[in-house]
């Protein structure tokens, strides 16, 4: 996650045509975007998508090599204390601490979508842009959240991180795929974590803190 990031929270419009938007105040967006994420709104908006995905992951003939790809940030993971914290925003320096603390926590309804995979012997893959420097504290703050059992964990290294997210990902599906896996769906908060070849079912979650393009 790195320059590319908008942050929606900046701007609300409210209507369709440039003539008729809605310029809210900042502390206002911000209000409204803590209390989606604090009242239950968040969690009840994730649960859609993924309750869906599990009646079309029951109606597949699943084999051992069936396997889905999780995100991390916003989707395995909630940084949303540490965003709130620094009053909303992204802060390249702070982020790399926070990622280093490893106390993220789980997204309840992401973490009982993957306990549903796990009792049904689906495997899981994490691909995340993370950078490789990251990957201990990743692995430890994904076990600490008890996603304990998964095949592999693909971060970002240095001949991978300029590539924009949505290819980088596709490759790195296509060499899963390569390896005798079968993508029988893949969840995250960002578009781009959903597009190229080898998705499976796409199972797309609300992030109302950033985009990443
Ligand atoms: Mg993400």
């Amino acid at each position: 996650m790195k320059k590319n990031i908008l942050f929606l929270f900046v701007l609300f419009f409210f209507g369709c045509s440039s003539q008729n938007q809605i310029l809210l105040n900042l502390d206002t967006a911000k209000k409204l975007v803590q209390n989606y994420y604090e009242s239950g709104e968040f969690d009840k908006e994730c649960s859609t998508p993924i309750e869906e995905a599990k009646k079309e992951l029951q109606k597949l003939k699943l084999n051992e090599k069936s396997l889905v790809v999780f995100d991390i940030d916003e989707t395995a993971l909630s940084n949303y204390n540490h965003t709130k914290e620094i009053g909303f925003g992204y802060v390249y320096s702070l982020w790399e601490e926070w990622l280093k603390k490893a106390d993220a926590k789980a997204i309840p309804e992401v973490k009982k979508f993957y306990d549903w995979l796990i009792e049904r012997n689906i495997k899981v893959a994490f691909i995340t842009g993370r950078n490789e420097e990251t990957y201990q504290a990743t692995l430890k703050n994904l076990k600490d959240q008890g996603y304990v059992k998964f095949d592999t964990l693909i971060t970002r290294n240095s001949s991978t991180k300029k590539i924009p997210a949505a290819e980088w990902k596709a490759q790195e599906r296509e060499k899963l795929v390569n390896k005798g896996y079968e993508i029988v769906a893949c969840i995250g908060d960002q578009w781009s974590d959903l597009v190229g070849g080898n998705t499976g079912i796409k199972i797309k979650l609300p992030n109302y803190l950033y985009i990443i393009e």
